[in-house]
């Protein structure tokens, strides 16, 4: 057996343990990550990046196939698009393919070691790596749990190539032309639009009274809108029950207790992710769990010294960013830093059409919290920017203080949103006020505008809404 030491391991070279292993390289540090997979994880792999790359295809299309059919408002005619699948997906394969390429750069280029194949656990300080040329031991001051996680499975419904996972989704050889999504959150929403737009017919099956229900109503709604526009029917308080006739159709409970059996041809399950905590010897370490996640402190730390955890292994949100900043975290503890997780906001986007973008706290959060809170939005009804895009549904939102204006939190739904993601951010990490918004110079023509206005109405001065 092949031994090695290190100064720090890491296993799963994901968004949390590649971005660990890079910073700990940058800082010096004698790394060695070890990954079973590809560099990248489930984000690069097959979660945000060929998701991402799948959704702007299907926008694309859409666009295109909504001109060909005489629905577009712009004065563009055009002939009905067709689509090669084959080649959306060799495109998508190619964008991950580069991406492996450049994380394996960087690791190499901090001085980091990657190996391939499986670890294992044999002690706190000690793992076993099952590789292509044999079993290497890898000892280590320091080890970092960065495994990630993995689609929950439901006992009705295992997945076998009829019933999918969105690994699977994600790599279809055709569009499929019945789809049932069964889960009405981030991933079935945005792959459930893409496939609409693409050209599947798609129900939604959502078990919840309201799809997407970690957001509030008045976020979820334009989205909602647009699934009916675009044809899907969305089944809320409805549970995904079984296979049945042969295995061709699933039988499902409606909201009001009755049954219904729908044909597909596909039956994408989204139901969440469960952390990737077996299979590694992690029971040998006897860790304290946080439920089926382990269990960490605010810097990351496990109840054994010398053993971290990052990513979507240690719970919600599971978003490559959080592991990100973690995994930076961790490499600068490790080398000696005081750092500890004192970060006031994480965003979220859901890439569905309309986008979602939350950063701090909703207006009910913040009341459930006995806070005090001003709360307006702007709607893109009023916005010039939104309607020479010829997309004015939705808006932005501000959550701030009573008292002294603070921003505590700020939402918005709209086309592109995505990127204004960062703009709210950073106005939460600084600590800004209404004010703060309101004098700062937001350009013309932009949604941005939307923000300084919802910020300016909170203060009894909108100038257009
Ligand atoms: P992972 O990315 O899961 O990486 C863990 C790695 O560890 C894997 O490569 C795995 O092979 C490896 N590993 C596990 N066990 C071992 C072992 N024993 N030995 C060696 N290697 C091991 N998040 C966003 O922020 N934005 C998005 O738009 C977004 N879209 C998504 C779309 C989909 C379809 C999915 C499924 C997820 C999406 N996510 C998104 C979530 C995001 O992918 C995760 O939050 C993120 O990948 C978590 O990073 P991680 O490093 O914790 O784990
Ligand atoms: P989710 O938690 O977002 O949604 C799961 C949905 O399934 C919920 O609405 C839930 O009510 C519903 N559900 C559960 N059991 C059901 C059943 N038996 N029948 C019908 N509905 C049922 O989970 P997900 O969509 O699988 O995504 C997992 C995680 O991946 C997310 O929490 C997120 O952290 C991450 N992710 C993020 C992004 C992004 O940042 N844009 C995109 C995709 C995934």
């Amino acid at each position: 057996m092949n031994d090695t030491t290190c100064k720090l391991l890491v296993i799963g070279a994901g968004p949390g343990g590649y971005t660990c292993a890079i910073r700990a390289g940058q800082l010096g540090i004698d790394t060695v990550v070890v990954e079973s997979e590809k560099p990248g994880g489930t984000c690069l792999n097959i979660g945000c990046i060929p998701s991402k790359a799948l959704i702007h295809a299907a926008d694309t299309y859409e666009t295109v196939a909504r001109a060909a059919d005489g629905k577009a408002s712009l004065g563009i005619s055009t002939q009905k698009p067709s689509l090669d699948f084959t080649k959306t997906i060799a495109w998508k394969d190619d964008i991950v393919r580069r991406l492996n390429g450049g994380v394996s750069g960087l690791l190499k280029r901090a001085g980091v070691r990657y190996v391939a194949g499986h670890a294992s656990f044999h002690d706190g300080k000690t793992v076993e790596v099952h590789t292509t040329n044999g079993v290497q031991l890898i000892h280590a001051e320091t080890i970092v749990i960065a495994t990630g996680s993995a689609p929950i499975e439901l006992l009705s419904l295992p997945f076998d190539g009829r019933v999918i996972s969105s690994t699977d989704a994600l790599a279809l050889a055709e569009v499929p032309k019945r789809l049932i999504v069964v889960g009405g959150g981030y991933i079935g929403l945005e792959l459930g639009t893409a496939f609409a737009k693409l050209g599947a017919d798609v129900t939604v099956v959502e078990a919840t009274p309201r799809i997407l229900p970690q957001y509030d109503g008045e976020l979820s709604d334009p989205v909602a809108r647009r699934l009916r526009a675009l044809g899907v029917t969305v089944l809320t308080s409805a549970k995904a029950k079984a296979l049945v006739a042969e295995g061709t159709a699933l039988l499902i409970e409606t909201a009001d207790g009755g049954q219904t059996t729908l044909e597909a041809d596909k039956i994408l399950v989204t139901v969440g992710r469960k952390p990737a905590t077996s299979g590694f010897g992690l029971e040998l370490l006897d860790l304290d769990m946080d439920g089926p996640y382990i269990r960490i402190d605010d810097r990351c730390r496990t109840s054994m010294r010398g053993v971290f955890a990052i990513g979507d292994v240690t719970g919600e949100p599971m978003l490559a960013h959080r592991a990100m900043a973690q995994g930076e975290m961790v490499a600068e503890i490790v080398a000696g830093h005081r750092r500890a997780w004192d970060r006031v906001a994480i965003p979220a986007i859901c890439f569905t059409d309309p986008e979602i973008v939350t950063v701090g706290l909703s207006p009910s959060e913040a009341w459930d919290k006995g806070l005090e809170v001003k709360s307006d939005l702007f709607p893109f009804k009023a916005s010039g920017r939104a309607l020479t895009l010829d997309r004015d549904d939705g808006f932005i939102r501000t959550v701030a203080r009573a008292d002294n204006h603070v921003l505590l939190g700020i939402q918005g739904v709209g086309p592109g949103l995505a990127e204004l993601s960062a703009a709210f951010s950073l106005a939460l990490e600084m600590g800004a006020r209404l004010e703060d918004i309101a004098l700062t110079i937001h350009a013309h023509p932009t949604l941005s505008e939307g923000f300084h206005e919802a910020a300016l109405k909170s203060l009894g001065h909108a100038i257009h809404v």
